[in-house]
């Protein structure tokens, strides 16, 4: 007889407790692939540059990948998974793995890793004739992570690679057998997967991808009998789509078909996050699975209902309880009560416990923090109420053995019960700490009047008194914000940093910069003038680092997409601005032209939605204290003179809650935010927006309600779909300046190409209103192509204001 291992050789050595039934298990739903040095990056960047080749990418990624199980292990983790590693993503891995690969990218390159990475960012090789476009990227739900979008037609056929070795989630799987781990293969269950794809370019209109189900499941079926054969005992299916609102077709219909056709693998976990699944728990309880996984942190309030459905099943459920996306330590008293709760109704081995979601979103490990120049090392308090990846796996393992020796009734032992001691210490110092609160802005906030949200008087009247003051043309030209960030300016700031150069060299070198910024538009011939943001990092970043309540780390990346890691500042406490942010910077600009100078601000959404932010109150209340902050800026501009202020919220979008019934609620206090931040000027100061990277078409009506007087959108790929719908309504009532051009492309537009676009807008929208302005701003591109299509657009302003 072969001893009973049930979380295989790695483990079962220090887990004594394998012959009693009342286990409670800590499980873990995917782990960050970056690497704690953001090792991943560097060498999937070095093989893109031909420095790092293919088998050395190989074994730097195999040797993360052992490492990211052992921290698994060592964190006290039973079920660790695998296959959550991807060189781009985990969405793009399955397509892969399943052959679901457009024609294109097919024939243009036959290596697959080469043709894996050029569906994730495109590919383009002279020499070769290649030039493939990166496929479409999304936003994974409500995250700042992106996937790319498997396409499908009716023709898609789905094929496993006849090799283990060349099936990723069968080798990863064998790879960690073979490091002497067990784990629980990961996969995008197949609702999901072909929820979250689109139709081929000229699949039939009514083509949907959810009627490939039947084709796809005997693959999938055959995928899980191979992880089976390979010594796989259980496999984790990712469902996050059943947080959604779904069609009926979809639920019951097709999550009923499907897993009635997978019951020949390994027993099956489903796990949904993002959201509760309440409005489809009849259907889910009856899946012929093993185990269901939800999302206690955002949706803590299903928790009941679920456990009234499971237990009369045989289901058992996974408890996430340890927030898989934010910064903070988890409160271990209640998640343990909550432990306790589901235990009593289920008994003790039905349970597991489990962060609310994979740490993908999350840092990697805490350690970094505690360097000497770590940021961090001045807030060392606020350091304490912080958890990452790493530590929170340790959350896990430590809620479960509580749980465990209390199923057991054992005494706690000794490390369990002094850990959560610390636990419980951190958890009080958080909630006392006077960094918090700031009386001044709790106050502010608590006096609002409706008053307060509104300008004083509307918008065509208030257009008078800005034209008054500035004199426009017809056709008003301006840009974005920001102008080529050169390897100079970044390398100058870089150096600052580092200490080899003074603040005041660093400023002699931006205001430079920025005067030459100034002469350079002056000459072009643009109308309304901006900076060029020379100064800032990022304009998230920036903003924090001149606010209280906000902290910085020195390691905190998280992937957002492909190799690109983002770093969000945390804020911790009331958000207040100290001083002005920007007064100086904009001011000195402004004086080195008559022209009128444009402020540049981020707005309220936009700082929220980038940052990893505090959990112990509403989203609402810090984004009015951001309002406030902001508020307070622009009101300061406008004393200093400047009289065209910009307020960025390219992100209020993304802030959407993903079910619609939520939207007008999030939308209302989005809203409400950035009037607030917006309405302090009088009504000669001219407050202009800009937004990008989405499709506003569908928040139509809350954009109007923004009120500002001048909005310049991303529009030039979206094929006039936006353009449609403000102009459907002709209902756009303040000015508009769609994108002439997309900046993101270092193509310089022609003359003749920016006439047809301009066209295009006239046709749609009213001459009187309309504004001519690039995309988005000009970071990424170099000096002459933004001369050049500048150059254009202002010939083109001209152009129209003859004709017109
Ligand atoms: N003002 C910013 C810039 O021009 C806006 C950036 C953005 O929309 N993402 O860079
Ligand atoms: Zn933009």
């Amino acid at each position: 007889n072969a001893p009973f291992r049930p979380f295989g050789t790695a483990l079962s050595t220090h887990c004594r407790t394998r012959f009693i039934s009342t286990m409670v298990h800590a499980a873990n739903l995917g782990y960050p692939r970056i690497g704690a040095n953001r090792e991943l990056k560097k060498l999937i960047e070095g093989y893109w540059a031909g420095k790092v080749s293919a088998s050395q990418l190989e074994s730097g990624a195999h040797a993360l990948r052992v490492a990211n199980w052992r921290a698994q292990a060592a964190a006290g983790i039973d079920v660790i998974p695998s296959n959550d590693f991807a060189y781009y993503d985990q969405v793009l891995d399955l397509a892969a793995t399943f052959d679901v690969v457009p024609d294109l990218y097919r024939t243009a390159i036959a290596d697959p890793l080469d043709r894996y990475f050029a569906m994730g960012r495109g590919h383009q090789d002279k020499a070769k004739g290649i030039d493939v476009p990166a496929m479409e990227m999304k936003k994974w739900f409500d995250t700042n992570y992106h996937y790319i979008v498997p396409r499908f037609a009716p023709t898609t056929k789905f094929v496993l690679a006849a090799a283990d070795q060349d099936v990723k989630p069968i080798r990863e799987f064998l790879e960690a057998q073979a490091a002497g781990i067990h784990t629980r293969p990961v996969l995008l269950g197949p609702v999901s997967f072909l929820l979250l794809g689109r139709a081929e370019k000229g699949a039939p209109a009514d083509f949907s991808p959810l009627e490939l189900l039947d084709r796809l499941l005997p693959v999938y079926q055959s995928l899980l009998t191979r992880l089976l054969a390979a010594g796989a005992t259980e496999i984790q299916l990712d469902e996050p789509a059943l947080v959604l609102d779904l069609p009926p077709t979809v639920v019951p219909t097709a999550l009923t078909r499907a897993y009635a056709a997978l019951t020949n693998g390994p027993k099956i976990t489903v796990t949904t996050y993002f959201g509760g699944i309440e409005h489809h728990l009849s259907t889910i309880a009856k899946l012929p699975i093993h185990a269901l996984h939800i999302d206690l942190i955002r949706a803590p309030e299903q928790l009941a209902a679920v456990v009234n459905a499971v237990r009369p099943t045989r289901l058992h459920l996974s408890l996430g309880l340890v927030d898989g996306r934010n910064v903070w330590r988890t409160d271990l008293t209640r998640a343990i009560d909550t432990v306790t709760f589901a235990m009593t109704a289920l008994g003790a081995d039905r349970v597991l416990i489990a962060p609310s979601c994979s740490l993908l979103h999350a840092p990697v490990n805490l350690a970094p923090e505690f360097a000497k120049t770590a940021p961090l090392a001045a807030l060392p308090d606020v350091r304490e109420w912080l958890a990452f990846a790493d530590e929170k796996l340790r959350e896990v393992a430590l809620v479960a053995k509580y749980a465990a020796a209390k199923a057991r009734g054992e005494t706690i032992a000794a490390d369990v019960a002094k850990a959560l001691a610390e636990n419980q210490t951190a958890i009080a110092a958080r909630r006392a700490s006077p960094r918090l609160h700031n009386a001044t802005v709790h106050e502010r906030v608590a006096n609002l009047k409706d008053a307060d949200f509104v300008r004083a008087v509307p918008f065509a009247q208030r257009y008078a008194a800005q034209q008054a003051h500035l004199h426009l043309p017809a056709f008003p030209t301006t840009t974005v914000g920001s102008f080529p960030q050169t390897k100079e300016v970044r390398s100058i700031r870089a150096q600052l940093k580092k200490g080899a150069i003074t603040e005041a060299q660093y400023w002699a070198f931006v205001n430079a910069e920025t005067e030459k910024c100034v002469r350079f538009q002056e000459e072009v011939g643009l109308d309304v003038l901006v900076h060029g943001e020379f100064e800032r990092n990022d304009m998230v970043e920036y903003f924090g680092e001149n606010l209280d309540g906000y902290a910085f780390t020195a390691n905190a990346w998280v992937q957002s997409y492909g190799t690109r890691c983002v770093k969000p500042p945390i804020i911790f406490g009331d958000v207040a601005r100290p001083k002005p942010m920007t007064v100086d910077m904009i001011t000195r600009a402004q004086d080195f032209t008559k022209k009128p100078l444009k402020g540049m601000l981020t707005g309220p959404i936009t700082m929220l939605q980038w940052s990893f932010v505090r959990d112990d109150q509403p989203r609402r209340d810090t984004a009015y204290q951001l309002a406030l902050a902001i508020r307070d800026e622009v009101v300061d501009l406008e004393k200093a003179g400047i009289r065209v202020i910009q307020i960025d919220e390219p992100a209020i979008r993304e802030g959407l809650p993903l079910r619609r019934g939520d939207w007008a609620g999030y939308l209302d206090w989005a809203v409400m935010s950035f009037r607030l931040a917006t309405s302090g000027v009088r009504s000669e100061t001219q407050i202009h927006s800009h937004m990008c990277y989405s499709d506003f078409a569908d928040i139509f009506d809350a954009i109007a309600k923004l009120d500002v007087d001048v909005l310049s959108v991303e529009a030039a790929k979206s094929d006039l779909k936006l353009l449609a719908a403000f102009a459907a309504k002709d209902a756009y009532p303040n000015c508009l300046g769609p994108g002439l051009y997309d900046i993101h492309s270092p193509r310089v537009p022609s003359v003749a190409e920016l006439r047809d676009r301009a066209g295009d807008f006239l046709a749609r929208l009213p001459a009187a209103r309309l504004w001519i302005n690039p995309d988005c701003g000009l970071k990424t591109r170099g000096w002459t192509e933004v001369r050049a299509a500048l150059s254009n657009l202002v010939a083109i302003a001209r152009e129209l204001r003859a004709a017109h």
